[in-house]
């Protein structure tokens, strides 16, 4: 379904336009220890975004100037493909993906414990192959599980969904139309074991109780992500252990 201007309607009879819920997230697939050159790397569907996020490290950082004596640095490069969208998108970095970057190293970060490997870089590359809103949530979550993947000492996974508006109604992880032609859209970014909240941006506006029970819907799909995530990693020692 394609949709390139403002429907009449985002919810009709109760149901969103591709038929969901106001709480319900779109179909998750993941699948961690895809790539056999990285350390770690997870494949993510999630709804119509398709994208694969890869770890490789702990390593030696260049360049060297870059290295910190007591800690690892984490970088991590969000990248769109140009065929990720329907109108061909300019490859290379832009100003939207230094952003993304940047919020999701920021949000991924509190987890990792980097210290325990000193002069070192651990490198997260983010690769959206097919977008459809949310993919920066998308990036967080796989990222999460690749690190896990690779064996980077966590203390917890980082699960991320995006909660929005439309029709003057809170919504749980919107799609595109939603995304482009509604009238708020929050993607969040938290440890569901304690709560913390590590990313929080907002386009739009949301009155205070419609911000309240956004960040309610937020923390109850986060939930659901963290279970897929867990599920994912499980499975593939399960994988291991039978081969
Ligand atoms: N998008 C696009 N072209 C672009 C950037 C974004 O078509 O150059 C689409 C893409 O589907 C993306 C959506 O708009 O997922 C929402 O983008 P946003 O910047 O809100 O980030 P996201 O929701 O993906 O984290």
């Amino acid at each position: 379904m394609e949709i390139d201007e403002k429907p009449e309607r985002f919810i009709v009879d109760g149901l969103r336009l591709d038929g969901r819920k106001k709480d319900e997230i779109r179909p998750i697939k993941m699948e961690a220890g895809v790539m056999n050159r990285a350390d770690g790397s997870c494949y993510i569907e999630w709804g119509n975004n398709k994208i694969i996020a890869a770890v490789y490290g702990p390593r030696e950082v260049h360049p060297r100037h870059l290295q910190e004596t007591y800690r690892a640095i984490l970088r991590y490069r969000y990248n769109m493909a140009s065929f990720a969208v329907d109108e061909r998108r300019r490859p290379g970095p832009d100003r939207r993906s230094i952003e993304i970057s940047k919020v999701s190293r920021e949000a991924i970060e509190p987890v990792l414990m980097l210290e325990q490997y000193p002069r070192s870089s651990i490198d997260v590359f983010v690769e959206v192959l097919q977008a459809d809103a949310g993919t920066r949530a998308a990036g967080i979550t796989a990222a999460s599980v690749a690190l896990a993947d690779a064996g980077i000492p966590m203390r917890n996974l980082v699960s991320a969904i995006s909660v929005g508006k439309v029709d003057g109604e809170v919504v749980l992880d919107l799609n595109k139309i939603e995304d482009n032609f509604g009238d708020a859209d929050m993607p969040v970014a938290m440890i569901v074991e304690s709560g913390e909240v590590t990313l929080l941006q907002m386009d739009g506006i949301f009155t205070k109780n419609e911000f309240i029970e956004a960040m309610e819907l937020a923390k109850r799909g986060c939930s659901q992500i963290y279970d897929i995530q867990r599920d994912c990693l499980i499975s593939k020692y399960k994988k291991l252990d039978s081969d």
